[in-house]
This record gives structure tokens, C-alpha cells and sequence, in this order.
């Protein structure tokens, strides 16, 4: 399928090929092995000159077509999709680097991304360094050596700090860096990343993608090259396969991902415009608020304001559990990107594991809360929070 059709005609034809049953989905095959109609033909299979699946860990008709979709979508020449998001990023830095290589990081990171940085690079001997996401004199001193990659995300988690990501693409490239953005946050609807400069996009596919709590996935797109001479031989020989089922499901979360990650972008609106006026709030967080640090860059860079709202709650952590037990309909989850809303406490969950001093750095005080805003209606949304500020006033 062409690049002519709109992104919501993509999103529900691209690459879509039928069996012979004429399915108008497309099908689902859990199938680990294929068979040969000859020794010849397996033989010609593994030397490259016969196009054949072989087994799923290599490749697999349903997680092809996901593949396929994904990378439409996202205007990348090739898609690998692993097991799970992590899957995803420890793969492209893993199979990207060696021993004795740099890689710069911004430090505002998902956990687990920020772990694999911090501890399990360096002890394969490759040196790290995190820079603060905005400060451009640290990116222009960190990127002034040799550096194999450079891992940023925008925006980032829970704080939603948006970063210059054309300019910190132009660094990376001078001191001959893959740029990888884990563009979790804003989804493939929401930012385009290999637009701006990177060189490799990262999803969680458990988030919007899915968006509806049923499975685990990730995504690596990147240049063709790239793909199938670095990543795709780790990812095989590795075994970090997604389930033919998940990403079956996964298909049917790419239909509707544009219009639900626009719908929950305008709740999100909603619920921050009601917050940043509302008695009990110390701060509101939203990249599609004038009043976002970085609100020219989201205009440039970003599609809408994102799903996700960042709020300090009066009253430090005892104020913040208040106001989260006080929710209703919202329910307390670490989790991001879904149909229903989500909050959640990062300083004692997802953040729990910063040293105070780092989460002091990145902003996450004791009263900030992070909102998944999902696809209720806003009204039932913006009740609850009142409902919720007022129990984090009665201490
Ligand atoms: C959830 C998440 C990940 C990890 O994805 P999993 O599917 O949970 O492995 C990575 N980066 C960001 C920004 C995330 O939100």
C-alpha cells in the first residue's frame, strides 16, 4: 500500500495479505515450524535464494505483518517486533554496541531503560554517561567523543520533559552516534521521530499500541540495513520473539490507535486544564499546556499533547496517597497507554529505586502523581479528581 492513503486507512490496510479462506482480518498463525515440499527447497531456504518461513523464531506470517504495518505507519524502512518493549530497547543497544564503545543517555529514562544504561552496559565494559535532557552545553561536552548511541526519551517519564530531538539528533551524528528514541509516550500517532533526525525508534507495544491491557510487545524500526545486518541476527539467535498471538493482537490495536490516542490526548487537555486551576495542586505537567517548559518544542515536534498528566498533590507523599485512594473511577496502576485511566505514585513505585538526591533532579517530588488518562468520558474523569483532591485535604 502507498504512502498517499491517511494514517487511519494505513493503520487498517497496510500490508494486509489474505489466505485463501478470504478472512477480512487478517489471520492468526501460532505456528512455531514450517515444512519444505523438498530438501531442496529447505536447502535453498537457509542459503537465502528461496523466500520460506522456517520457524518463528525467524519469522512468522502474523508477526510479519505486524512488522509491516508498524513500519508503514511509522515511515521506517524495517520493523522487528520483540517480546516485550524492554525486549525492544535492550536489543537495539545490545546488538549496536561492544566493549570500549560510549553511549550517552538523557537521564530522565523509563526504569528499566535507565538499569540497562546505568548497570548492565558497563559491565560489558562499555563506558555511560547521562545528561539532563535540556541541557545543551552537557549534550555538546558528552558528544564531543567517539560515541556508538545515544538513548533519549520524549517525552519522559513521569515528568514529561520534552527534548530537542532534531537538534540532539545533529549531535549525536557529528560524534558518530545512532540516535534511538523510546517513543513510548507519544506514540507512532503522536511523534515521528525518524522525521526529526533519529536513526532508530523504540516502542512498548504494551501501551497505546495494545492500549487495552491484554499483552506484552515491543517494536525496533529503524533503517533496512541496519536492521537486518545488526539487530535482526541478536534478535533471532537471542530468541527475543513476540508471541504470533500478541501481535495478532497487537494488528487489532493498530485499527483504532489514532483515534484512541487522539481521543485520550483531548481528555488529557481536559483534565490538565481542570487541574491547573483546582485548590490542593501545586504543579501541573502537560506537553499540550502553554505553560510547558518546553511548549514551543512540543508545538514542533509533537502531533497533540500526549495522554499522560504529571501533577504534585499539597501535602508531599501523604497528601499524594490521600488524593490516589480517594480515586474511584481511576484506578492505581503502574502501567500507561490504556483505555482506562491509570495513576500512579512514581517516587514509591515506578521511580522507587532512584536515589532521593536523582528523583530530586528529575523533578519527582513526594506529591507528584503521573495520570494515563484513557477513553472515559472527561466529565466522569474530572469528578473523580475532585472527589480525589478533596479526600487529599482532609489529613
Ligand atoms: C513500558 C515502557 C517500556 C518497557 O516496555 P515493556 O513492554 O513493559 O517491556 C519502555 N519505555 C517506556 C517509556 C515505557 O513506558
Amino acid at each position: 500500500m502507498t504512502a498517499d492513503f491517511g494514517l487511519n486507512t494505513r493503520l487498517l490496510h497496510a500490508d494486509l495479505e489474505r489466505t485463501a479462506y478470504g478472512e477480512t482480518s487478517e489471520a492468526v498463525f501460532l505456528t512455531s515450524g514450517f515444512v519444505y515440499d523438498s530438501a531442496e527447497q529447505a536447502a535453498a531456504t537457509f542459503t537465502g535464494e528461496t523466500q520460506h518461513y522456517q520457524y518463528s523464531r525467524f519469522g512468522n506470517p502474523t508477526t510479519d505483518a505486524l512488522q509491516a504495518r508498524l513500519a508503514t505507519l511509522e515511515g521506517a524502512e524495517a520493523c522487528i517486533v520483540t517480546a516485550t518493549g524492554m525486549g525492544a530497547v535492550s536489543s537495539a543497544l545490545l546488538s549496536h554496541v561492544k566493549t570500549g564503545d560510549r553511549v550517552v543517555a538523557s537521564r530522565a529514562l523509563f526504569g528499566s531503560c535507565f538499569w540497562i544504561v546505568a548497570n548492565l552496559l558497563p559491565r560489558y565494559g562499555v563506558e555511560t554517561i547521562f545528561v539532563d535532557g535540556n541541557d545543551f552545553d552537557a549534550w555538546t561536552e558528552a558528544l564531543s567523543k567517539p560515541t556508538a548511541a545515544v538513548l533519549i526519551e520524549s517525552p519522559s517519564n513521569p515528568m514529561l520533559d520534552v527534548l530537542d530531538i532534531a537538534r540532539i539528533a545533529d549531535l549525536a551524528h557529528r560524534a558518530g552516534a545512532l540516535l534511538m528514541v523510546d517513543n513510548v509516550f507519544a506514540s507512532p500517532v503522536g511523534q515521528k521521530p525518524l522525521s526529526l533526525g533519529a536513526d532508530v525508534v523504540v516502542y512498548s507495544c504494551t501501551k497505546h499500541i495494545d492500549g487495552q491491557g491484554r499483552v506484552l510487545g515491543g517494536a525496533v524500526l529503524g533503517r533496512k540495513q541496519w536492521i537486518e545486518e545488526t539487530l535482526q541476527p541478536f534478535t533471532r539467535n537471542t530468541g527475543n520473539a513476540l508471541s504470533p498471538f500478541n501481535a495478532w493482537v497487537l494488528l487489532k490495536g493498530l485499527e483504532t490507535l489514532s483515534l484512541r490516542v487522539d481521543a485520550m490526548a483531548r481528555n488529557a487537555a481536559a483534565v490538565a486544564d481542570f487541574l491547573a486551576d483546582a485548590p490542593g495542586v501545586l504543579q501541573v505537567r502537560y506537553p499540550g499546556r502553554s505553560d510547558h517548559p518546553q511548549a514551543a518544542l512540543v508545538g514542533a515536534q509533537m502531533h497533540n499533547g500526549g495522554s499522560l498528566v504529571a501533577v504534585e498533590i499539597e501535602g508531599g507523599r501523604e497528601g499524594a496517597f490521600r488524593f490516589l485512594n480517594g480515586l474511584k473511577l481511576i484506578a492505581i496502576s503502574n502501567n500507561l497507554g490504556d483505555a482506562r485511566s491509570l495513576a500512579t505514585h512514581p517516587a514509591t513505585t515506578t521511580h522507587m529505586r532512584i536515589a532521593p538526591e536523582d528523583r530530586a533532579r528529575l523533578g519527582i517530588t513526594d506529591g507528584i502523581v503521573r495520570l494515563s488518562i484513557g477513553l472515559e468520558d472527561s466529565a466522569d474523569l474530572i469528578a473523580d479528581l475532585k472527589q480525589g483532591l478533596v479526600a487529599a485535604r482532609q489529613a
